[in-house]
């Protein structure tokens, strides 16, 4: 199993509270905000940890560069991929990726 399909089947076995915790915890950890792609938008409506939550809603429209892979985030949960504000969270992209053929790491 992929170090990030372990790390959603142990968030799946949380509680409510112990889930919400840890994602306020990856919250804190996500650079976004230092990203030239992250705007003024994203900032107010605190939008955060699009790995997670997909894409920006109506903020982030233009991809500039993308620091995920430097995220303390991607080493933490195993991401495979980037661009999450603008191409979806990292479960969507994987799925994408499967319809459309590429390989999964
Ligand atoms: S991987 Fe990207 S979207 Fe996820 S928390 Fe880190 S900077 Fe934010
Ligand atoms: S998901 Fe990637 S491209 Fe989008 S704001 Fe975060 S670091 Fe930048």
């Amino acid at each position: 199993m992929t170090k990030f399909k372990e790390t959603m089947e142990k968030m799946k076995q949380m509680s409510d509270e112990e889930r919400a915790a840890a994602v306020e915890n990856l919250r804190s950890m996500c650079i976004c905000p230092t990203c030239p792609t992250y705007n003024e938008c994203a900032k107010k409506k605190d939008e955060l940890l699009f790995c997670a939550t997909g894409k920006s809603f109506m903020c982030i429209h233009f991809e500039k560069e993308c620091l995920c892979p430097g995220c303390p985030v991607t080493r933490e949960l195993g991401l495979n991929n980037m661009y999450f504000c603008t191409r979806g969270s990292e479960k969507a992209q994987r799925y994408e990726h499967t319809i459309w053929g590429a390989e999964m790491k």
